[in-house]
């Protein structure tokens, strides 16, 4: 790279393009896969950071506060909710689920983009109130395979785990509404792909006009 476009780079927010980093919003069935897929994102894509939700659900083996969510009581989220600290929110399963404004807000003020993980509800609330986030739907590639996921998983009670693939249907109906859909047959594939969109959509003209205004700039001032 040269050493004028990684000076106007270093001037400017850490994803190189706007001001503002960009909200990616992932969705797929429980047991969909979406999760690793994002674990395995965030290791390879840099200045990208992940949402951490809050949610009314009890804690499954493993998990930990303020990693996988924060786990919050009933009257919390209400509390939360009434005081518009949640940027969507939604019942998911019967349980219910949020996103918190201000984490999202501060990190794609400073430039970062960011992953959030919700449910179908919550992607089409943030494409409404968000019109230039992206959203991806990962598509578990069979029924078969997505019990056997949800199986594997162990986490889920059998009347939860029924729950979860009774409402996969009617959430797998909503996929045409997303900008993207990834088929998550093979993980590294799935993140591969996952992986490929952030970077395409950083290469937007959209996203990088203050960047390329600067070099392109440069240009005519070495025609004067
Ligand atoms: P789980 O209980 O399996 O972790 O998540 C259940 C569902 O809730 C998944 O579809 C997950 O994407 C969704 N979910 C997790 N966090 C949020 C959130 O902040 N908002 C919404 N709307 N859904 C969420």
């Amino acid at each position: 790279m040269s050493s004028r476009v990684k000076e106007l780079q270093l001037a400017r927010p850490v994803n190189n393009n706007t001001s503002r980093g960009t909200l990616f919003v992932v969705s797929s069935p429980s047991g969909g896969g979406k999760g690793t897929i994002i674990r395995h994102v965030l290791a390879v894509v840099e200045n990208l950071s992940y949402s951490v939700s809050y949610t009314t659900r009890a804690p499954r083996l493993g998990e930990v506060d303020g990693r996988e969510y924060f786990f919050i009581s009933r009257d919390i989220f209400d509390e939360m909710t009434a005081a518009g600290e949640f940027l969507e929110w939604a019942c998911v399963h019967g349980n219910f689920y949020g996103t918190a404004k201000r984490q999202v807000a501060e990190e794609t003020a400073a430039g970062l983009d960011i992953i959030v993980e919700v449910d179908v509800q919550g992607a089409a609330s943030v494409r409404q109130l968000l019109m230039d986030s992206v959203s991806i739907f990962i598509l578990p590639p069979s029924p078969e395979v997505l019990r056997q996921r949800l199986l594997a998983r162990g986490t889920d009670s059998p009347e939860e785990l029924e729950v979860r693939l009774r409402n996969a249907p009617e959430e797998l109906k909503q996929y045409s509404a997303f900008d993207y859909v990834i088929i998550n047959d093979e993980i590294e594939k799935a993140v591969k792909q996952l992986a490929s969109i952030i970077y395409a959509e950083r290469a937007r003209c959209m996203r990088q006009e203050s960047l390329v205004r600067e070099v392109i700039k440069d240009f005519m001032s070495g025609q004067e």
